[in-house]
């Protein structure tokens, strides 16, 4: 990686810390104030909640008054929020747009939302990530920082390539840190590696 764009990137790592960081505040702030429930939702998803409840109210940006949506948006992230991908993590957010391209608004995929809380799948799925990784559990992740650079396949990230650039995850008990996805067991490799 020429070294220009390598400081760039790590400018951006430290926004995106920071914004995690955040995040990690706001959603302790919220379980504070809620008899330890987080947040369904990050941002507000308005209509598209994919069948989830809770989307016009009980979302973190407007509990604790963080700010524009723009705290929830990576610099690395290309899309600006606009994610047009699925890679399996809860995002969520409408501008109104009506399309599909417009529904969300945050970089970060967010580990303990309407699923998780409501859904009783997600809530057993939740309570025994905790238990299982406990700290190390990931409450919220921004994917952008590996996929500048390992590239897509169709409207898909590419895991094959492999790349060093490693994620940001916001873990369990507040702290940020970063991990490397693994081209083989994506499941648990992210909650064990350390760094
Ligand atoms: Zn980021």
């Amino acid at each position: 990686m020429p070294i220009l764009n390598r400081a760039k990137e790590s400018g951006r790592r430290t926004h995106c810390i920071s914004n995690l960081r955040q995040i990690g505040l706001g959603i302790q702030m919220y379980r504070d104030d809620n008899g330890d429930r987080p947040p369904l939702y990050l941002v507000n998803p308005k209509q598209y909640t994919f069948g989830y409840p809770g989307g016009k109210t009980e979302y973190l940006e407007k509990k604790n008054s963080l700010g524009s949506t723009n705290l929830f948006v990576c610099m690395s992230d290309r899309t600006k929020g606009l994610i047009p991908i699925d890679l399996g993590w809860e995002y969520f957010g409408g501008l109104g747009g009506g399309k599909a391209a417009d529904s969300f608004t945050t970089s970060y995929a967010y580990h303990m939302g309407p699923w998780q809380q409501t859904n009783p799948d997600g809530k057993v799925w939740l309570a025994d990530q905790i238990t299982r990784w406990k700290s190390r559990f990931i409450v919220a992740a921004c994917p952008w920082h590996r996929h500048l650079y390992s590239g897509w396949l169709g409207s898909q990230a590419n895991f094959t390539k492999t790349t060093n650039i490693r994620d940001l995850a916001l873990r369990y008990d507040g702290s940020v840190n970063s991990f490397k996805w693994p081209v083989n067991n994506r499941e648990e490799e992210p909650y064990i590696t350390t760094r």
